[in-house]
């Protein structure tokens, strides 16, 4: 056995969950690239939490309802909301140094509200709050001396005790990414934290890293995976090549920026009353819209009209990126496209974080506990990684105590016949289509026809990837594009299933709610390896 505790994934899940189980065994954090790279080292916005007087569990409950559009579990928002506050306190304790200013009543902290919040309880350090966490937390990581952290480490699948049903997992495969070599990693638990899966979209706001591999291992492994038609798209990210992944944030609109076509015409008024103040699916969908109608491969977003010093004094880091790939905020418009921001959607996990096999929990992104419902509340996301990161680490540290069984046989990694690929070209070239088709089919607006077109091209793409898997030594490319198109596939199902339009997912030919769909989709992998959708319990 390599360790008591095996971590997959360095955001703000998995360095939470090496330091709660740091005291009780070793741990090994194994993170794909460098260990701060995350989507939660780019959370711009903050972390929300019940911290003024003024503020209530009820309230952050509610609103948490309201947004998830009848589909949050009301155990797991209540968890998260009143778990919030003690878990903020212990980023504070360990070094997170949030904004103050606010008055001694809200402890001194200066408290951010955002859309969908009744209340100020958005805690955050000005507009790069993640990396003020990532940063804490990977200094306390790194001077715990029972973590052991590798890096450029990718997990390539689950280590299976197959003699157990459902199999029970004792680690996993992992790719060192610098010797190209494959070693088992042993342990009685192993948390998945390896985030969301925006890189299946052609446009995302996430970083590289966020490709579901965790979401797909577990689901090859055969746990179920559940709402995955649920994915929040942000409406303004730029659009340049070399910017893969930065948003322009919502308060341009707020500040006056308006939404208009390549030849220059406005057309969010005739989209929403409040043209672009509109909610944000809303001004996602318009966008959406105009792009597709009139073949546009992006929109402009234009402040021009404000006073240039104050643009530059309001939005500096905005203005200096925008300049920095050629456009300047305070003289014209700039191009943007919307982006796949956040997977509602993930591994199905109870109220300590546990999946449905035995020894592996999910916590993060890559889970799907019930909090968010049909659409996540701003800023609840890091809160809700905080909570179940906790929790599932308390549940594994009481487990191991009560158990100490030792790891059964389990099969060495068989690289079979697999030779070098001297055909990069074709992973390449599966990772431009399969996201492509993503977007244009799976995206923002979706239809029955669309989605048949392309569950037809995922399976296709599936045959190939398959060959190729098993012909060619593993890259860590190739991993991953077997990943995204296992997430895709799961996304296409369970899109294709709801036959109505709620929160996140919006079909034209079934464009309202309908009671009859107040239930998540749960999709498990069938014997022929496609998703297939697990009929809701009574
Ligand atoms: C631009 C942006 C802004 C955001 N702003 C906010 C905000 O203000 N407030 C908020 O609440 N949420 C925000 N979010 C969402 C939030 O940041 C994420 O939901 C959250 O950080 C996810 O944390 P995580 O620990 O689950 O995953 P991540 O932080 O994404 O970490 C995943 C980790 O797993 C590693 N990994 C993945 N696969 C493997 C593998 N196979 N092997 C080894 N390692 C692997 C990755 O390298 C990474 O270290 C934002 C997201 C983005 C992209």
């Amino acid at each position: 056995m390599d360790c008591e505790f095996l971590v997959i994934g360095s955001g703000i899940a998995g360095l939470t969950c090496a330091l709660e189980c740091a005291p009780h065994g070793r741990v090994v954090l194994l993170t794909k690239d460098r260990l701060p790279e995350s989507s939660s080292q780019y959370a711009q916005g903050g972390i929300a939490s019940v911290w003024s007087p003024d503020d209530s569990f009820e309230s952050h409950i509610e609103d948490t309802l309201v947004a998830g559009a009848g589909l949050c579990h009301r155990d797991a928002v209540e968890q998260v909301v009143r778990d919030g506050p003690e878990r903020v306190r212990d980023l504070i304790a360990r070094g997170v140094r949030f904004d103050v200013g606010g008055d001694a009543e809200h402890g001194g902290y200066d408290l951010g509200q955002e859309g969908g919040h009744s209340q100020r309880r958005i805690l955050h350090a000005l507009d790069a709050t993640g990396h003020e966490i990532i940063r804490a937390l990977t200094e306390r990581v790194r001077a715990t001396p029972s973590i052991s952290v590798r890096e450029s480490a990718l997990a390539v699948d689950l280590l299976l005790d197959r003699r157990a049903e459902p199999a029970a997992v004792w680690g996993a495969y992992v790719l060192d990414r610098e010797t190209k070599a494959v070693h088992r990693v042993v342990a009685p638990a192993t948390f998945l934290c390896t985030g969301g899966a925006g890189k299946v979209y052609l446009y995302t706001s996430n970083p590289d890293v966020a490709t579901g591999d965790g979401l797909a291992m577990a689901w090859r492994a055969g746990a179920p995976v559940a709402n995955m038609e649920f994915v929040q798209f942000h409406p303004t990210c730029l659009y340049h090549p070399a910017a893969k992944s930065f948003l322009l944030t919502e308060a341009l609109r707020g500040e006056g920026a308006v939404l208009r076509r390549p030849d220059g015409e406005r057309f969010m008024p005739r989209y929403h009353p409040r043209a672009e103040l509109a909610p944000r699916d809303v001004v996602a969908r318009a966008i959406d819209n105009e792009m597709k109608v009139h073949g546009y491969e992006c929109v402009y977003l234009d402040i021009s009209h404000q006073d240039a010093g104050w643009i530059r004094a309001r939005f500096p880091t905005v203005h200096a990126r925008c300049l920095e790939y050629g456009f300047d905020l305070a003289r014209g418009p700039v191009p943007v496209v919307p982006a796949a921001h956040y997977t509602c959607g993930g591994v199905r996990t109870d109220a300590h974080g546990r999946t449905a096999l035995p020894r592996l929990y999910a916590c993060g992104e890559v889970a799907c506990t019930g909090l968010h419902g049909a659409n996540r509340l701003a800023s609840n996301s890091l809160l809700e990684a905080l909570v179940y990161a906790h929790r599932a680490a308390a549940h594994a540290c009481t487990a191991r105590r009560e158990d100490r069984a030792a790891p059964p046989a389990l099969a060495a990694w068989d690289p079979g016949r697999a030779t070098t690929s001297d055909e990069e070209v074709v992973v390449t070239q599966n990772w431009d289509e399969l996201r492509r088709f993503m977007w244009n089919y799976v995206g923002i607006v979706r239809s029955d026809r669309r989605l048949e077109r392309a569950r037809r091209r995922v399976e296709l793409l599936q045959e190939e990837i398959q060959a190729y898997y098993w012909n060619f030594l593993l890259t860590s490319d190739l991993v991953e594009l077997r990943n995204i198109a296992d997430v895709a596939e799961c996304i296409i199902a369970s899109a294709h299933h709801r036959k109505e339009s709620r929160g996140l997912h919006y079909t034209i030919d079934h464009p309202t709610s309908d009671p009859a769909w107040l239930h998540d989709t749960v999709v498990r992998r069938g014997p022929d390896g496609r998703p297939r959708v697990v009929p809701p319990e009574a």
